[in-house]
């Protein structure tokens, strides 16, 4: 069991939302598309920047947590949610900067293959990613499927 006043000096730290078993939209933000997974991690942080992640593994460092980190949540095996610990989530970072005259785009962990294409395309652009639009750029970048 976390202390609950090191819960709310966590809720301070981060621009993001941080949701607890009960909050309101905690059991969404826990869920991945295998439902098969059903884990229930401690506290789930939805970052909204790096500072967010850094004040996240902080805090999981210095709480002794195990810590899960969701990108699209496409893991089969579950890997972007724990139980117990902290799911640093980072499926709301969707922020995108296509620059077409140098052909580059540089994209935040939470997009999904859809919304990056969706920008990218946008310009005339687009980059080999994979086949279903939901899966995370994230893992997929990491290695992939
Ligand atoms: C329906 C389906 C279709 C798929 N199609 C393809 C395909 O066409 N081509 C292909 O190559 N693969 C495909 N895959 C596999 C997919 O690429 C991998 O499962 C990928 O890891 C999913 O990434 P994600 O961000 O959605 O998942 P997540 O579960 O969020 O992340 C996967 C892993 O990466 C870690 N991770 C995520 N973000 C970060 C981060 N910012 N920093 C550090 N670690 C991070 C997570 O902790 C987890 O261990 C598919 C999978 C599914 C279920």
């Amino acid at each position: 069991m976390m202390n609950p006043s090191s819960i709310d000096s966590f809720r301070h730290a981060i621009r993001g939302v941080v949701l607890c078993p009960g909050d309101e939209g905690y059991d969404a933000a826990r869920a991945i598309p295998n439902a098969m997974i059903d884990r229930r991690p401690a506290i789930i942080a939805r970052c909204s920047g790096a500072a967010d992640v850094v004040a996240c593994v902080r805090f999981a460092r210095e709480h002794d947590l195990v810590v899960a980190v969701r990108g699209g949540g496409h893991s089969v095996a579950g890997k972007s949610v724990c139980e117990g610990g902290l799911m640093i989530d980072l499926s709301t970072m969707k922020g995108i900067r296509v620059d077409p005259v140098r052909r580059t785009a540089r994209a935040q962990t939470g997009l999904t293959l859809g919304d990056f294409d969706r920008e990218t395309q946008a310009f005339g652009l687009a980059t080999t990613l994979g086949v279903v639009s939901k899966t995370g750029i994230a893992g997929l970048t990491l290695g992939g499927g």
